[in-house]
């Protein structure tokens, strides 16, 4: 068994308290993947104070130079790709096919933020007045706090690290207990690549970290995805200092699918989308809107496809679907199925968690839909976060956008028809951070912003040059080269 530890100031270290806690494959629970440092504040304290000290050096290294050090951690990853992939689907179960996606999102962040270093652009205006220049720039911020949830364990962490890297700040890094080895992998990577002591810190551990991650003084932004109810304990616990506080949130995405549309397209979009990562994206087509002239058609096939899933370990090739993450999340998606019968929906397949032959000794649930939803119903407004899809009828596309836009959160969104006028109307009013057209609503790349509205996020993006925007802040520089008083405003 393999015991591992925290890095603080560039050593690996265990926690001041001696306590560990276990990483077990979600798949197979006999397998123990290792232990791991159970943190305590004052391993909080001592990374944070060695950010804060590393933060005097790093912020003066130039730009250029500090995105070398990204682009060597996205060369090792590249090359270790498929080794991390496994460590990930053993960890938290998803298919290696979308670990290795998880891992290859994590490159192109890391290479795009590398390339960031030779931008960081600022604006240089016109002054006003004469022998006067007028410029921004993007100046750090310190001591960045990331905490990550385990759906995307490598991708999340490097949509925060890299840009906070970039522009010159230091960050403890705080993974859900449920993934930490593919944070240690992801800074072991960063160490090798040449990142210096004190500028990346790794505390693994549960909500007392991620507390004091949130409080601490010396911490200039809190970079925060996770569930609603944690994001909004956190922006209160921030908000006495000031802090940044950078939100990714729940979500409860919808797919509308007109009487137009490709209904062979919809029901794999539908299933890619729904039951991907046993539904445990943030992403994740949770909701279905069907036109109610293609909805028994659509339905006869998507629940057909659904049927046909081969759930299993991750890590054999043959699996479509994995198990659920936890014993925890398992019992919430049970929680919903049984909530879902009790307010009349219809369950059409599925509904039951598996747990004989090859699945006995995970946190394995079948496939499944429920239609003739109402959309005020539970399953159709709360966040499940399981492989469970519920189907609405819609008699218009008015309908299904008032459908859509109905919920507390606005993550993403996606519509399935042949028809522009009506996909160009959607785009322009459902109110979510991401919107597909004829594609599921998951599939974002790392260059355009990232996040959501409502109830998933306060606003910030990250991914693309948006994510600077959370990790640097700007400063206006005037420059009075006319050897006399210039008044702004006043003299001309
Ligand atoms: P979670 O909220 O339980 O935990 C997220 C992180 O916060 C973990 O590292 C956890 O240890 C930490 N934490 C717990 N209590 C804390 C506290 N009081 N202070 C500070 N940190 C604390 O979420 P999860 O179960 O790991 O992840 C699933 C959730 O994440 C879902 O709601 C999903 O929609 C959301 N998510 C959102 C996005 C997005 O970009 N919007 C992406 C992925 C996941």
């Amino acid at each position: 068994m393999h015991k591992y530890q925290n890095y603080i100031d560039g050593s690996w270290v265990g926690t001041h308290s001696g306590r560990t806690f276990e990483n077990r494959n979600p798949a197979d629970c006999e397998d123990l993947i290792g232990v791991f440092q159970d943190s305590t504040v004052e391993d909080v304290e001592s990374a944070v104070a060695a950010a804060a000290r590393a933060y005097e050096r790093w912020r003066l290294v130039p730009a250029p130079r500090r995105a070398e050090v990204l682009l060597a951690a996205a060369q090792l990853i590249a090359t270790r790709k498929d080794e991390l992939a496994r460590d990930m689907t053993r960890e938290m179960g998803k298919v290696l096919e979308e670990t290795r996606g998880d891992v290859q999102e994590a490159i192109d962040m890391t290479l795009f933020m590398a390339g960031e270093g030779r931008r960081l652009y600022g604006q240089t205006v016109p002054s006003e007045l004469r022998d006067k220049f007028a410029m921004s720039l993007r100046q750090p911020l310190g001591v960045c706090s990331v905490i990550t949830p385990w759906n995307f364990p490598m991708a999340i962490p490097s949509w925060k690290i890299a840009p906070a890297l970039v522009c010159g700040n230091t960050v403890v890094f705080k993974p859900a207990t449920l993934t930490p080895l593919s944070a240690v992998n992801f800074v072991k990577i960063l160490e090798e690549a040449g990142i210096p002591a004190g500028v990346v810190n790794l505390v693994t551990g549960g909500p007392d970290v991620g507390t004091r991650m949130s409080t601490h003084d010396e911490v200039k932004v809190v970079s925060f995805t996770g569930s609603t109810t944690v994001g909004r304990t956190v922006s209160q616990n921030a908000a006495p200092g000031f802090k940044k506080v950078h939100l990714e949130m729940g979500g409860k995405n919808v797919v509308m699918i007109m009487d137009d549309a490709k209904i062979d397209l919809a029901v794999e979009g539908c299933l890619w989308g729904g039951f991907g990562t046993s539904g445990q994206r943030c992403t994740a087509a949770s909701r279905v809107v069907v036109h109610e002239r293609v909805y028994e058609a659509f339905m006869r096939e998507f629940v057909a496809r659904a049927k046909s899933l081969r759930v299993g370990n991750g890590l054999d090739d043959r699996t479509q679907m994995g198990p659920s993450v936890s014993q925890s999340q398992l019992e919430t998606v049970m929680k919903y199925v049984a909530i879902g019968q009790k307010e009349g929906a219809t369950l059409v397949t599925g509904g039951h968690r598996l747990d004989k032959g090859p699945h006995a000794r995970g946190w394995f649930h079948e496939p499944t839909i429920f239609g003739d939803v109402d959309p005020k119903m539970r399953i159709a407004q709360e966040e499940i976060f399981g492989p469970v899809v519920s189907v609405m009828r819609c008699r218009s596309l008015e309908d299904a956008i008032a459908i859509g836009n109905g919920v507390a959160y606005g993550l993403s969104a996606s519509i399935y028809t042949q028809d522009i006028n009506k996909a160009f109307a959607a785009m322009r009013d459902i109110y979510t951070g991401i919107f597909y057209v004829n594609a599921p609503t998951i599939g974002a790349e790392v260059h355009l912003p990232f996040g959501g509205t409502k109830a998933t996020g306060n606003g910030h993006r990250e991914a693309g040059t948006a994510a600077l925007d959370v990790f640097s802040e700007w400063k206006s520089i005037y420059v009075d080269f006319s050897g006399k008083l210039q008044r702004a405003q006043i003299d001309t």
